[in-house]
């Protein structure tokens, strides 16, 4: 991949011991999934696994998202970015093909926190994009840090994984981490008027791969048809 400026270089991760709860049931609107809560012991960090009960349909690698809490997007349904509709839309796909999400907690506006992401809101708003906003508070523009996910998922035995996601950086500190990405299966959903320049800046500063040609989200069902033939082809 090419290095954007807005990434730093990341050196080698340890791993950070974890520890398994119990397996549960966990019906949603999104279909019928098992879940284990999972703590990091040196972060104390509480994370939850939410599983298809069934194994992969297709025999290949399982798919696996990581997903960053975002409580504004994730619980209000906030255009501001576009977590909750990516939550929703790897939530259909792993029901559907099987595997596992791995909802990480403490990760907030990529590590800085609800209160500091809502400050960098306040300075997209004068117009500073998502990346000079973080910069301009002095804060990293991603301090997500996987060490904990890559001994979860070792732990749960997903140590090939077709990783749901647009952002090649997280493919990469996954591979420092021990974990093996066979694939990036994108997540891409619709744009929408509020996000439209987020999601540029993500794609011109952070090197993810999104396209943002598609349809905007006003219209049902635009935009999944390439995620879709993202998944066939994998
Ligand atoms: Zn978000």
């Amino acid at each position: 991949m090419t290095t954007s400026p807005a990434q730093p270089a990341t050196p080698a991760q340890q791993p950070h011991p974890v520890s398994g709860g119990p397996i549960v049931q966990l019906p949603t609107a999104f279909g019928e999934f098992v879940a284990q809560a999972w703590t990091d012991l040196e972060t104390g960090a509480e994370h939850l696994a939410v599983s298809s009960p069934l194994p992969a349909t297709d025999g290949k690698a399982p798919l696996v998202r990581l997903h960053s809490e975002c409580l504004t997007g994730d619980v209000f349904g906030s255009y501001r970015c576009d977590c909750g509709e990516q939550l929703a839309y790897a939530l259909e796909l792993i029901h559907e093909h099987g595997g596992t999400l791995l909802y990480l907690r403490g990760q907030e506006g990529r590590g800085i926190g609800l209160a500091n992401k809502i400050r960098a809101y306040a300075l997209q708003e004068a117009g500073f994009d998502t990346v000079e906003a973080n910069e301009q508070l002095g804060l990293p523009v991603d301090a997500r840090s996987y060490q904990a996910a890559a001994q979860i998922l070792a732990e749960m035995g997903l140590n090939e994984v077709r990783l749901l996601s647009n952002n090649p950086d997280k493919q990469d500190r996954l591979a420092q981490a021990g974990v093996h990405v066979v694939e990036m299966v994108p997540t891409e959903v619709p744009s929408r008027e509020q996000n439209l320049r987020y999601l540029q800046t993500k794609k011109d500063r952070m090197d993810h791969r999104l396209v943002l040609d598609m349809q905007p989200a006003a219209d049902p069902g635009a935009g999944a048809a390439g995620v879709e033939s993202g998944v066939q082809a994998g």
